[in-house]
C-alpha cells in the first residue's frame, strides 16, 4: 500500500470524493431514517389490524342474524300454535272440562314461552345494534386511516424524490471525480472507506481532519520530508491524509 504515489491534485481530489460521500451517506441516512416511513409502518399496521377486527364482526353480525332469524321462527311457531289452540277454544270444541283445563293451561305456557322467545329476540337485536354500531365505527376508522395513509405516502414519496435527485446529483459529480482519481490511489480510498466508513482527510493546521488528532512534531516532520506524490496516512485513524495549503507545514 506504501507503494501508492499520486500527484497532489490526485489526492487533492479525494477531498472531494469524501465530501461526495459523506454527502451520500447522509442522504442514504435520512432517506431510512425518514419520519414519515415510521408513520407509514405504524398506519399499515393499524390498518392490518382493523381489517381483522372488521372481519371479526362482520361474522359475528352473521352469526347473531342467524341467531334472530332462528329464534323468530320459534316464536311464529308458538304463536300459530296459541292460534290454533284459541281457535279450538273459541270454537267451543272441547267440551269436557278436563280436556278445556289442559288446552287452557298449555296456552298459559305458550304464552310464557311465547314471552321468552320474544325477549331474546330483544336481546340479539340490541346486541345486533351495538354491533352494527362498533362495524360503523371501525369502517370509519378504516377510512380515516386510507387518507392519512395517502397522505403521509405522498409526502414521504415527496422526501424521496427529494433526495433521490440530490443523491443523483451527488453520484454524478462522484463519478466524474472517480474518472479522475488514478485506478490505484481510487483502490486503496474504496478499501478504507469499506473499512472505516471515511477514505481520506485533509491535513489542515497539523491535525488530521478526520480523527482530529493533533500530529507530533516528529510526524509532521516526516510529513514535512516526504515527497509531495508520497500517499500519507494518518497514523491515527488510517485514513488517507491529504496535505493542502492550510496543512501548517
Ligand atoms: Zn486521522
Amino acid at each position: 500500500m506504501g507503494a501508492v504515489k499520486a500527484s497532489p491534485q490526485s489526492q487533492l481530489r479525494l477531498l472531494d470524493l469524501a465530501d461526495l460521500d459523506a454527502e451520500l451517506a447522509r442522504l442514504d441516512h435520512r432517506r431510512r431514517g425518514l419520519p414519515e416511513v415510521a408513520e407509514l409502518a405504524r398506519l399499515e399496521a393499524r390498518a392490518t389490524q382493523l381489517k381483522d377486527e372488521i372481519v371479526v364482526t362482520e361474522t359475528e353480525l352473521s352469526d347473531l342474524a342467524r341467531e334472530q332469524g332462528r329464534a323468530e321462527r320459534d316464536v311464529d311457531q308458538v304463536r300459530a300454535r296459541i292460534d290454533r289452540d284459541r281457535a279450538r277454544l273459541d270454537a267451543g270444541q272441547v267440551a269436557a272440562a278436563r280436556e278445556l283445563a289442559t288446552l287452557q293451561s298449555e296456552v298459559e305456557s305458550l304464552r310464557k314461552r311465547q314471552g321468552d322467545l320474544e325477549e331474546i329476540v330483544l336481546e340479539l337485536m340490541e346486541r345486533r345494534e351495538g354491533l352494527v354500531s362498533k362495524r360503523d365505527e371501525l369502517a370509519a376508522e378504516r377510512e380515516n386511516l386510507g387518507t392519512e395513509i395517502a397522505a403521509v405516502t405522498a409526502r414521504r414519496d415527496a422526501a424521496f424524490k427529494e433526495i433521490d435527485e440530490q443523491a443523483g446529483h451527488a453520484s454524478e459529480q462522484r463519478a466524474q471525480v472517480v474518472a479522475e482519481v488514478p485506478a490505484d490511489l481510487l483502490k486503496l480510498y474504496e478499501q478504507i472507506r469499506d473499512a472505516r466508513g471515511v477514505g481520506a482527510a485533509a491535513l489542515r493546521a497539523g491535525r488530521c481532519e478526520g480523527c482530529h488528532v493533533t500530529l507530533s512534531t516528529v510526524d509532521l516532520n516526516q510529513i514535512r520530508a516526504s515527497a509531495p506524490d508520497e500517499v500519507l496516512r494518518c497514523e491515527e485513524c488510517r485514513r488517507i491524509l491529504v496535505r493542502t495549503p492550510e496543512s501548517g507545514l
